[in-house]
């Protein structure tokens, strides 16, 4: 069911590109790379992209908030064509994307990559207002910062309340990097001060891991799961306390992760199913509920790969193979590729997780006995190294920080 090819009739196919986070930026430059007579446009709204990565070290205070800033030039020099608008609406139908200041962009394929908004009517009594007192800090930015004044501003002796919510959400493990992070902050600044993690699930990856570091480093840690009463039920921020199953906590810190869903532009174009997020096909990323969108990074449901930046970049790399390949009316392969996640529980202290992906029986599935954890203890800018050389390892182009 390939399309006629667009290149063979002459035409210079039109990809747009909404996002441009760690999946729409690489697909669009990627895109470009791959076949540059492709018209690729990216539209993000922001000028300056903020990671997520490494935010969780800028709230304990060991990196600069500056070295998670990252432009756009590099993308626009290499031919893509940047946007600074929002993406209002998308009509699948007649092909076409509407910017915030109202100009249409027509399109052949469109790659959708928005990330992953916070659910407002999810956990009774969070909702956008209470992000001001309760920060989530999970969009890295002004909610990071204003976690780390928080956290700094706090007497010793006072209580931090971490909320958890059940999978699927953007980067589990950050969350109990955070949660580790954070012990480290009190521990070493604020000695008398505990944190307490209140969370909707059991069990969560590199688990074991996560439990030595804090067994050893982390008596002021106290993770509450699910089945002990930590499922969290609720908010209140004019008490500033968080209800479990079993318990209400009184909080002088209290970060917030809500459970979350696909960014709105992707429910807005018809992508996101009933659980919020946008299923889509294994070899070429499109949307199995919008023929002609290409959903990308935290928004999609892809198998079984993770939420996470390495993953989102290694599938926008695929993504952007084969949406060369259908415009000129080729067969895309079936991709195999690796996500790793590392994870600070202390600036010294790192654990790590990695697995192969491939595609099995129209899914995206994990290798069978590809996956490995493991724990190290290494210098703290040793992390960016070892990210390089694993992806050299597993033969994988150099992620480029621009
Ligand atoms: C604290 C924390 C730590 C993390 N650490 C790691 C880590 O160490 N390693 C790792 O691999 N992953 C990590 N992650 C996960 C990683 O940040 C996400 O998986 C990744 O950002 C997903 O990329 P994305 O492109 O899908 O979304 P994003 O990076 O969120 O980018 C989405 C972009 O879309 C734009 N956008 C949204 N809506 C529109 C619209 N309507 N029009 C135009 N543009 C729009 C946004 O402005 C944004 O720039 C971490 C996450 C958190 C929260």
């Amino acid at each position: 069911m390939l399309p006629r090819p667009l290149v063979a009739q002459g035409a210079q196919p039109r990809i747009v590109v909404i996002g441009g986070g760690f999946a729409g930026a690489t697909a669009a430059r990627f895109l470009k790379l791959t076949d540059p007579r492709l018209n690729v446009t990216l539209v993000e709204p922001n000028p300056i992209y903020t990671a997520c990565p490494f935010s969780n070290e800028v709230i304990a205070g060991l990196r600069d908030m500056r070295a998670q800033l990252f432009r756009y030039d590099r993308i626009a020099g290499d031919g893509v064509v940047m946007v600074h608008q929002t993406a209002t609406g998308v009509d699948g139908q007649a092909r076409s994307v509407t910017l915030g200041n109202g100009t249409k962009l027509n399109y052949d394929r469109l790659v959708l990559a928005p990330g992953s908004d916070p659910r407002f009517d999810a956990l009774p009594g969070y909702d956008e207002a209470a992000t001001e007192r309760m920060p989530h800090a999970w969009k890295a930015g002004a909610q990071t910062l204003l976690l780390r004044r928080q956290l700094e501003a706090m007497d010793d002796g006072g209580t931090v309340v971490m909320v958890l919510p059940a999978l699927p959400y953007r980067c589990p493990p950050a969350s109990y990097e955070r949660a580790s992070l954070i012990a480290y902050y009190l521990k070493t600044k604020k000695p008398r001060s505990k944190l307490v993690v209140l969370d909707a699930k059991d069990t969560f990856s590199m688990q074991r891991l996560f439990e030595n570091a804090w067994k050893e480093l982390y008596p002021n840690l106290e993770w509450m799961p699910a089945s002990s009463g930590g499922n969290p039920t609720g908010v209140d921020v004019a008490t500033m306390t968080v209800s479990s199953d079993f318990d209400t906590y009184k909080a002088d810190v209290a970060n917030v992760i809500p459970p979350q869903k696909a960014g709105r532009i992707a429910e807005l174009a018809g992508t996101a199913d009933r659980t919020g997020w946008c299923p889509v096909e294994p070899v070429t990323f499109e949307s199995r509920l919008v023929p002609g969108i290409h959903v990308l990074g935290d928004a999609a449901i892809a198998g079984a790969i993770p939420k996470s930046a390495f993953a989102s970049n290694a599938a926008a790399k695929i993504c952007a193979a084969a949406v060369a390949k259908l415009v000129r009316g080729e067969m895309p392969a079936a991709p195999k590729f690796v996500n790793t996640c590392y994870s600070l529980v202390a600036p010294d202290y790192g654990i790590s997780i990695a697995a192969v992906y491939h595609v099995e029986n129209d899914a995206i599935t994990i290798v069978p006995g590809s996956q490995t954890s493991a724990s190290a203890l290494m210098s703290f800018s040793g992390s960016a190294d070892s990210l390089r050389s694993t992806n050299r390892m597993f033969g994988l182009a150099e992620t480029d920080s621009d």
